[in-house]
């Protein structure tokens, strides 16, 4: 059952200049992305740096508006809700931070952060709630002796803890997790992603998972979607991405990231040598013409659609 739909999505972001400030141009962030997720699904979007993941999430979760496409929550389209409107869907859809503690308020106790979503929905009050976040404290592996502390007395793991359990408060059904382990140490990222697998699996959650991190993405998601310069190159599931990628820039992703001996590792990384051109001037025809070994003439000049090469396996690739 498909819980989130995002039908070609577009986020661009005016530029001004000159004396009266007018607009001169704009950063396609987001250039047409579509994908679906269903419930107990992960669906994984990666990409460098500035390729538009992270806005693409905040457009769904409407910390910024959308300049074209639709976004479906739960059969629902959301797309145009202002604040008032959006405000009964913002319990459905959920976010977890990269760093927790900058969203949270130094002053208050642990317990109170937690329990403040379910006072602002109406969901608990008094004892109710702080019942209800001490079982959320236990389900996400803090003690609930920890609702006393302030944010600043836990190490990052047991923060990002605290951030799930925010998150989980309200009973959403996705959550958008925009990097959430990159800040923390290999062996406490294994522990987060496993806590969040395991409360997908007992919730039926459904998770937009944002990275940089092939790693990360092969541990936790079921489908994986690569970004570059606001579009989806290659969309297809987890194992078919890292056995067969078409996409001649998702095979420079996984060449650079898996191949462990660091000379060679360098060899391959000359396939996306180069920095990602600016998303305000993307290059025409295929935006990855300018560093893709492959390119041949049509490339320079002809945009390649997403299409479905194998079920379920979406290539934007004109050899393809
Ligand atoms: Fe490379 Fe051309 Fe395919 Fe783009 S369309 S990825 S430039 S071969």
């Amino acid at each position: 059952m498909t819980v989130l739909a995002v039908d070609k999505l577009v986020k661009h972001f005016p530029i001004h200049g000159g004396l009266l400030q007018r607009q001169v141009g704009s950063v396609k962030a987001v250039d047409g992305v579509s994908f679906s997720i269903a419930k107990g699904e992960t669906l994984g979007l990666v990409g460098e740096s500035g390729c538009g993941k992270s806005t693409v999430g905040k457009t769904i979760l409407k910390l910024i508006e959308p300049t074209a496409g639709r976004i479906v929550l739960g059969g629902e389209d959301i797309t145009a809700l202002k604040p008032g409107a959006m405000w009964p869907h913002r319990r459905r859809i959920q976010t977890i931070f990269q760093d927790p503690y900058s969203s949270m308020n130094p002053r208050l106790p642990a317990g109170t952060i937690v329990g403040e979503p379910l006072e602002n929905f109406g969901i608990a009050q008094g004892r109710a709630r702080d019942e209800r976040v001490a079982a959320l404290f236990e389900r996400v592996g803090l003690r609930p002796e920890a609702m006393r502390k302030y944010a600043h007395e836990f190490s990052g793991g047991q923060r990002q803890r605290l951030g799930i359990a925010k998150a989980l408060a309200v009973s959403p059904e996705v959550i958008v997790a925009d990097e959430p382990v990159s800040a923390l140490d290999v062996s406490v990222q294994a522990q987060v992603l496993n806590l969040l697998i395991d409360l997908q699996a007992e919730y039926g959650l459904a998770y937009l998972f944002i990275s940089h991190d092939l790693a990360v993405m092969r541990h936790i998601s079921h489908r994986i979607a690569v970004m570059y310069l606001g579009r989806i190159v290659e969309l297809t599931d987890k194992r078919t991405l890292f056995a067969r990628p078409l996409h001649p820039y998702t095979e420079a992703l996984l060449s650079a990231a898996t191949v462990p001996d660091p000379r060679r590792r360098r060899a391959k990384k000359a396939i996306v040598q180069g920095d990602v051109p600016s998303p305000a001037k993307p290059p025409p025809g295929c935006h990855f013409h300018t560093r893709c070994p492959y390119a041949v003439a049509d490339c320079k000049v002809k945009d390649p659609p997403l299409r479905e090469v194998a079920p379920g396996h979406h290539v934007a690739c004109h050899l393809r």
